[in-house]
C-alpha cells in the first residue's frame, strides 16, 4: 500500500509577462505506507515546492498524486482542507509555533480545530508528548524552551489527529547538532511506534543518513533514490558519494 503516488509531476511560476521558471520538471515518486523518506538536492531544486504541492499548500499544474489512493489534485478544497487537518502533518525549519500560546496549547490546537472532547485532547497530549520526551514541560511559554523543545512541540502538535504521514521541511535547520540528532531520532522513534510515514527534507546526510531512503532532487527532477541496505555508517557514506556525484558546492547541503 502506498501512502504517495506523484506520477509526472510538473509545476512552472511565472516570474513576469515574460519570464518563468521551471520548478519540477515531471517528478514520480512512490512512497510506502510507513516508509521515511529524507529529500536532498541543492538550494532551487524544487524540494520546498514540492513539499507544498504534496501537502496542499500549493497547486500542481501537471500530473497526478494519489494520496491513500485519493486523487489530490482534482479534490474539492473542502475535503483537501479536511485531509490535511486529518490525514497530514506539518512541520516547518521556524517551528510555526503561536508565541502567545504555552506548549500544551500549541500542541492542542488542531484538536481543538476538530472540536475534540477536552478529555480525549488531554489524553492524546499526554501520549504524544510523553513519546517526544516533552510530557514535564507542557505549562511552558515559547520563550522559557529551547529550539529543540520547540521542534519537538511542532512535531507533537503535527501528530495529535494521528496524521497517515508527516512532511517536515528542514524541520532541523534551526538546530545544534544535538538537536539535530534528537528530532531524528524522535521521528524514527514515532515511526515505529505510530506506524506514521515521514517525508523530510534535509540539507542534512548525517540526519538523511538515519532515514531508511533518501531521494536527490536536481532542477526539478529525482535524479538519485536510493534505500539503506546495511548499516547507518555506510548509507552516511553512499549518501556523500551520490550528493558529490551531482557536483556543485558541498556547502550549499
Ligand atoms: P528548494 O526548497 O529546493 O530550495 P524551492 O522549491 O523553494 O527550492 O524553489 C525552487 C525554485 O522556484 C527557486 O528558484 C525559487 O526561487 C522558485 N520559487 C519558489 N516559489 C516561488 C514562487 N511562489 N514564485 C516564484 N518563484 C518561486
Ligand atoms: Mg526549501
Amino acid at each position: 500500500m502506498n501512502v504517495l503516488e506523484i506520477e509526472n509531476l510538473e509545476k512552472t511560476y511565472k516570474l513576469s509577462k515574460n519570464d518563468k521558471i521551471k520548478v519540477l520538471r515531471g517528478v514520480n515518486l512512490k512512497v510506502e505506507k510507513g516508509e521515511m523518506v529524507a529529500i536532498m538536492g541543492p538550494s532551487g531544486s524544487g524540494k520546498t515546492t514540492l513539499l507544498n504541492i504534496l501537502s496542499g499548500i500549493d497547486c500542481a499544474d501537471k500530473g497526478s498524486v494519489l494520496f491513500n489512493g485519493n486523487d489530490l489534485i482534482n479534490m474539492s478544497k473542502s475535503k483537501l482542507a479536511l485531509f490535511r487537518r486529518q490525514k497530514m502533518g506539518l512541520v516547518f525549519q521556524e517551528f510555526n509555533l503561536i508565541d502567545s500560546l504555552n506548549i500544551k496549547e500549541n500542541i492542542m490546537m488542531p484538536m481543538i480545530l476538530e472540536k475534540k472532547e477536552m478529555e480525549e485532547m488531554e489524553s492524546k497530549t499526554q501520549e504524544i508528548t510523553r513519546l517526544l520526551g516533552i510530557s514535564d514541560i507542557l505549562d511552558k511559554d515559547m520563550h522559557e524552551i529551547s529550539g529543540g523543545q520547540k521542534q519537538r512541540a511542532a512535531i507533537c502538535r503535527a501528530l495529535v489527529n494521528e496524521p497517515d504521514i508527516i512532511f517536515a521541511d528542514e524541520p532541523t535547520g534551526n538546530l545544534d547538532s544535538k538537536s539535530t540528532k534528537d528530532v531524528i531520532n524522535y521521528l524514527n522513534i514515532i515511526n515505529e511506534n505510530l506506524g506514521t510515514s515521514v517525508l523530510m527534507v534535509t540539507h542534512d546526510s548525517f540526519a538523511a543518513s538515519y532515514f531508511k531512503r533518501v531521494i536527490l532532487l536536481k532542477d526539478g527532477e529525482i535524479i538519485s533514490d536510493i534505500s539503506k541496505k546495511s548499516s547507518r555508517k555506510e548509507f552516511f557514506q553512499e549518501i556523500l558519494d551520490v550528493l558529490s556525484l551531482i557536483g556543485g558546492d558541498s556547502d550549499e547541503f
